[in-house]
């Protein structure tokens, strides 16, 4: 059993979107140190009703920009079916404005845009978000917008996916960001049927690389079929397995390449071929199947002919 945390930050400010997906912001009673958009920070909490499960612990993407200062941002998803018997979502769901929590004040993790490619890489950044996995990403684009308000944000391209139109948490705010900076927003939903009047794309947002899908992707943001490749782009995924498996399976054929030291291996990219693919996954599931060799090879083939290697 987890033993007890020492509460040291305060929720301040909680919008629920649906009864299963919530915006929390949370006030670190010490000053949190600067992060990268991207990065993520660990929230705990006790179980006061059942102190025999003691506490427990997760990581969450940061939201908002460090530019937004002290007060962090957080878009959760309340897990109907979790894996342990302790889980985090289902205590801070009992939250309200003013409770207390954990939440280790340092920010972590590799999911940047500095780490992965480096600032100034003129590429379109490709954002593909299934659920909350859009919590990453609208930090790094707050954080252009704070610091240059004026700034072109039509090298970004966010793909967000969800069940329905109202998980589609940070619509507005993209939406408005197209307009007036340019940004490449679209959002798809996967249970269209419960939704008649969506008007918008339809399907899992891993469905944009369906290649008849791709193409009209590509058409949407201005390239020609088959031009956006690894030389003019760069995706990062951020959710669950099934998104970042096919997302993967599904670009390998346009040379993206992910940043996964196995992942390379499996397919024998050779060393001097930089990565073009960087995700960050929620869950443990691995991303590709080891046991699929089938799809190996054919991930394999595909990914040397897109590179000129065969
Ligand atoms: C780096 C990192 C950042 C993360 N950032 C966020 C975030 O910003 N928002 C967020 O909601 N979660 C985020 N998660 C997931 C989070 O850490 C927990 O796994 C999740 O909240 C479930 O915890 P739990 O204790 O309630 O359930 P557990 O008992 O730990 O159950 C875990 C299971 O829940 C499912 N799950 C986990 N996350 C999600 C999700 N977001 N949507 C649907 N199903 C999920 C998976 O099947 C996973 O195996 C992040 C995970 C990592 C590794």
């Amino acid at each position: 059993m987890a033993k007890p945390l020492e509460y040291n930050a305060t929720l301040v400010g909680r919008e629920d979107l649906t009864s299963a997906l919530a915006i929390f912001k949370i006030k670190s009673d010490d000053p949190v140190s600067s992060f990268i958009p991207g990065q993520y920070v660990t929230l705990g909490m006790n179980n006061e009703e059942k102190p025999e499960l003691g506490s427990v612990r997760r990581p969450m993407s940061i939201v908002s920009a460090p530019e937004e200062g002290d007060v962090l941002e957080f878009y959760i998803r309340y897990v109907n079916w979790p894996e342990s018997d302790n889980p985090l979502t289902h205590l801070i769901w009992k939250a309200k404005e003013g409770d207390r929590m954990f939440m280790r004040a340092k920010a972590v993790g590799r999911f940047t845009i500095p780490e992965a490619i480096g600032d100034g890489d003129p590429r379109l950044k490709i954002f593909v978000a299934a659920g909350t996995g859009m919590a990453p990403f609208v930090s790094m684009i707050r954080s252009e917008m704070l610091r240059n308000p004026d700034v072109d944000l039509s090298s970004y391209c966010v793909l967000h996916g969800a069940s329905y139109p109202a998980d589609l948490g940070y619509r507005e705010e993209m939406e408005a960001l197209c307009k007036s900076n340019g940004l490449h927003y679209f959002a798809s939903i996967s249970r269209p049927q419960s939704a008649p009047e969506w008007e918008g794309d339809k399907g899992r947002v891993e469905d944009y690389f369906l290649p008849d899908r791709f193409i009209e992707l590509e058409s949407r943001l201005g390239f020609g079929p088959g031009e956006l490749t690894s030389e003019r782009g760069v995706i990062f995924i951020c959710g669950l397995q099934g998104t970042i498996g096919e997302t993967i399976a599904r670009t390998v054929s346009r040379g993206f390449v992910g940043d996964n030291r196995k992942l390379r291996r499996d397919l024998e990219v050779p060393d001097d071929v930089p990565a073009s693919l960087f995700y960050e996954q929620y869950d443990n599931t691995p991303v590709i199947d080891p046991d699929d060799t089938e799809l190996r090879d054919r991930m394999k083939a595909e990914m040397r002919q897109a590179l000129g290697l065969t």
